[in-house]
């Protein structure tokens, strides 16, 4: 290392939910670890870690146990114990129970600020990796063996690492300096995300209600509160902002319904455009694409950041049992992107499925889906494999979200 440079084994670019939780996932490893993070993690600017609230899978728990952040993360987490899915003004509807389907739980809401407040006081206490924040990197560029990342705003204004991995989230710089092309589908929809206190208890029921102008999900959330993702036409989405709260809540009540009684209500708004956005390849010569930064999902299924996480546990584990080897190689590399094909390439299908059929205002879809969520209420086999989705969705689960250790405990004893 020099005055102006730093060398390192695995730079991270992007300390947002999924690059942070790889960064704790490594320390366990004899890596040498750097995070370089442009927003400062505790700010309320943070956008990984905004007010939005995220439903985390039951794999994602697992991960998080095995990162020694869950129980920090539970003590503000509510347990989704039924879902209830509809479709406005038609009659189909259905139930996935999370007894009947023998969890404890569907999945967790919890606030994005308090993942990103437990990963980064996890980090802070890691001794191997250094936190770069705030400083943005401004390029990179890849040599033989290292990439050189340029960084602004830090006392280090170069770095060089044998693996960069892009967690910097969908406009990913990184992963455009790598060459990595990004395929880009625009929604024509916003979501209006945004905490309603409605006057029933919520009872740990989370809403999926289907709407001609797009899905309304309402979480359970602490307190009696919950988190609302109302997906609208982006003049719509406007519209709706702008109205005061009274208004608004008039609006969403219709929409919405009775179910947890008059809405009371609403905390501040947020608007969030909707695309999908999909990287061409999941790695380019010493880099690994992850996170948002490889796929930006519809929120319609809450999966986005759950099958980021698994990006990340698969590449924690290919380059935990890849000790020895360099962990930029291209056989590392491929090993992480061809893991993480199966998972990525239906997940994403699956979403963008659910999109085209719940938005589509052709008169025989809109029979036919009804018929199909009263026959998927029927089945208890299509509601097994839909909670299923709470694990991790297709191909082999990483160590992690198996609720295993990354590393052995024997493993871990021979390291220096
Ligand atoms: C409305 C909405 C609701 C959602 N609900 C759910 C849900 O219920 N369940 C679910 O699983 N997922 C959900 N998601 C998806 C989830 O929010 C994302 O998948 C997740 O936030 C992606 O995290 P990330 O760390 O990969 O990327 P990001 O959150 O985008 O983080 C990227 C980080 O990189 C930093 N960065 C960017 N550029 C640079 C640079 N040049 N130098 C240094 N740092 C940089 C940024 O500051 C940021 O911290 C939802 C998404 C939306 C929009």
């Amino acid at each position: 290392m020099d005055a102006a440079g730093l060398d390192c084994d695995i730079a991270i670019v992007g300390g947002g939910m999924v690059g942070a939780s790889l960064a704790l996932a490594l320390a366990a490893l004899p890596l040498q670890v750097v995070v370089i993070e442009a927003a400062p993690p505790e700010d309320d600017a943070q956008p990984s870690f905004d007010s939005r609230t995220t439903a985390l899978s039951n794999g994602t728990r697992r991960v998080f146990e095995g990162l020694g952040v869950w129980d920090e993360i539970a003590r503000e987490a509510t347990p989704i114990r039924r879902i209830h899915i509809s479709d406005r003004g038609r009659f189909g509807s259905a139930v996935i129970d999370a007894a009947e389907q023998d969890v404890a739980a569907l999945g967790y809401v919890v606030e994005n600020r308090v993942v990103g407040r437990a990963l980064w006081r996890r980090l802070r206490l890691s001794p191997r990796t250094r936190l770069i924040s705030p400083a943005t990197v401004t390029a990179a560029s890849c040599g033989p063996s290292s990439v050189r990342l340029d960084l602004d705003g830090a006392a280090v204004n170069c770095l060089d690492a044998r693996l960069v991995v892009a967690a910097d989230g969908a406009g990913s710089l990184v992963r455009s300096a790598a060459g990595v092309g990004a395929e880009r589908w625009d929604y024509g929809q916003t979501a209006v995300i945004c905490q309603v206190t409605p006057e029933r208890f919520h009872d740990h029921v989370a809403y999926e209600r289907f709407t001609p102008t797009g899905p309304i999900a309402v979480l359970p959330a602490p307190d009696g509160r919950v988190g609302l993702v109302w997906t609208l036409l982006p003049v719509e989405a406007t519209r709706v902002m702008a109205l005061p709260d009274a208004a608004f809540l008039a609006e969403l009540q219709q929409c919405f319904g009775w179910r947890l009684g008059r809405l009371k209500a609403v905390a501040r708004r947020v608007a969030y455009p909707l695309a999908l956005t999909r990287a061409e390849s999941a790695h380019a010569p010493r880099t690994a694409i992850i996170g948002a930064a490889a796929q930006g999902l519809h929120p319609i299924a809450g999966q986005g950041f759950n099958l980021g996480l698994r990006d990340a546990a698969t590449l924690a584990e290919v380059l935990a049992d890849a000790s020895g080897e360099d962990p930029g190689s291209a056989a590392v590399l491929t090993r992480y992107a061809q893991w993480r094909s199966t998972d990525r390439r239906a997940l994403i299908a699956f979403t963008d499925g659910l999109v085209r059929l719940f938005g589509s205002p052709l008169r025989p879809v809109q029979i036919a889906r009804n018929v199909g969520l009263v026959l998927f209420d029927l089945s208890p086999s299509a509601k097994s494999a839909m909670s299923k989705l709470s694990l991790g969705f297709a191909g082999r689960l990483p160590r992690l979200a198996r609720g295993l250790p990354l590393v052995s405990p024997l493993a871990d004893r021979d390291r220096p």
